[in-house]
């Protein structure tokens, strides 16, 4: 019985020099992560692996990409981002020392791995924003949205600084002084 995260390796098994490399998406089998966020079941995890054959087994390494959502640890909005981990395992050949993972059945099962490295990637403490103001102590509401419904600019001075940029690129005006200079 083999999951969705194994991949089969029989061509490679004993062939140290042989690479081989895999794109494929899994759906997680469960939610991932106990925290504020978590990798959903079922939402889709990309995997970029190469397997390489080694003297010692089948050495294992590659990135994973998925979505993790869950609320914001200040003001508790839903949020949702995405989040991408590196990995690196030798799997050996059974026979040798126990190890954590080795080569069954002329399989090596990722799931572990990819979970493990996901989990241990999740923010501890997630924020919709790096500077989210939390609740108001006072009402219990979001800080950003107590602020006033008449309030068009938005809070991040970042994005204000944009604004401001914008407007001034648009008011522009045409520089006829140059034109001239450039006739005469
Ligand atoms: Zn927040």
């Amino acid at each position: 019985m083999t999951g969705p995260f194994s991949i089969r390796v029989r061509d490679i098994v004993h062939r140290p020099g042989e690479m081989r490399e895999f794109e494929f998406e899994v759906p997680a089998p469960e939610k991932w992560g106990e925290g504020l966020v978590s990798v959903p079941a079922e939402s889709p995890v990309d995997l970029d692996v190469r397997l390489e054959s080694v003297h010692e087994g089948i050495l294992v390494s590659g990135t994973a990409d998925a979505e993790y959502s869950g609320v914001c640890g200040r003001c508790l909005t839903d949020i949702a981002e995405g989040v991408q981990v590196e990995f690196q395992e030798l799997f050996a050949y059974p026979g040798d020392e126990a190890t954590d993972f080795e080569v069954q059945d002329d399989h090596v099962d990722l799931e572990t791995l990819v979970r493990d490295a996901i989990v241990l990637s999740l923010p501890f403490q997630p924020v919709c924003q790096p500077d989210c103001p939390g609740l108001d102590p006072a009402t219990g509401e979001r800080m950003t949205t107590s602020t006033g419904t008449e309030q068009r600019e938005p809070l991040d001075p970042r994005w204000a600084a944009l604004q401001g940029y914008t407007t001034d690129h648009d008011d522009e005006a045409p520089r006829p002084d140059v034109e001239n200079t450039e006739e005469s």
